[in-house]
């Protein structure tokens, strides 16, 4: 169950997405303008916003970006009417996760959010602490690393991907999920980056990072861990 903010003016829209999500388990609440849909994103922890584009008092966009701008998280995904407005989405630095354009069926929304929510596992109250990953003892929740020996240094980022791909473990995780996980919005790192820190994470947990057991490659594609 996700809690799921909608942003949405045309009332009939809105309450067939409401009753859709709600027919699938999650929790909605509705903002039928911009201004409202912003204070409220603001001032309640939802897993996941849906915003249209065309909205009064303050537009999807702008929505967005203030989100962004104040240090929101949340998954966005907007709902976008015409070309102009995919290529906005596509364009600006605004920050959204996904864009659907209506008129869409409800399968494919509900796919959409499945697939933004699966790249958020933290958001779905999953609370991690500490694990054992190859070698290393890890701390999440203090930042803080052990080998059988000694402490460990790992970045901030190390332990981003480390904890991402925990999240994830057993599954392929691809270098895109992880440049949107990890990297954000903030900069254009390349998928050559990700490449970069795995190799220094695996220095650190894996008994020959030649020859990775726990951070493997998954050719083409990204990587996969194993406990
Ligand atoms: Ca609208």
């Amino acid at each position: 169950m996700a809690a799921i903010l909608i942003v949405e003016d045309e009332a009939e829209m809105a309450s067939g997405l409401k009753d859709t999500f709600e027919f699938d388990g999650h929790d909605i609440s509705i903002a039928n303008n911009g201004q409202t849909g912003l204070e409220m994103a603001l001032a309640n922890a939802y897993n996941l916003i849906i915003l249209d584009v065309m909205l009064p008092e303050k537009s999807g966009f702008d929505v967005c970006k203030e989100l962004r701008k104040n240090g929101s998280k949340t998954p966005i995904i907007m709902l976008t009417a015409s070309k102009q407005e995919i290529d906005k989405v596509r364009g600006l630095e605004l920050g959204a996760d996904d864009y659907i354009t209506k008129p869409f069926s409800v399968r494919e929304l509900l796919a959409r959010v499945k697939a933004v929510l699966r790249r958020y596992p933290e958001n779905s109250g999953s609370d991690l602490k500490s694990v054992k990953i190859g070698q290393l003892e890890i701390d999440f929740e203090h930042y803080k690393a052990k080998s059988e020996t000694a402490n460990v240094d790992l970045s901030y980022k190390e332990y981003e991907i480390l904890k991402f791909l925990y999240q994830h473990k057993n599954e392929v995780v691809s270098r895109d999920d992880l440049l949107n996980k990890v990297w954000g919005y903030e900069i254009y790192p390349t998928s050559r980056t990700v490449d970069n820190f795995i190799a220094k994470i695996r220095k650190k947990i894996e008994k020959d990072p030649a020859n990775p057991e726990h951070i493997l490659t998954i050719y083409g594609i990204g990587y996969k861990l194993l406990e």
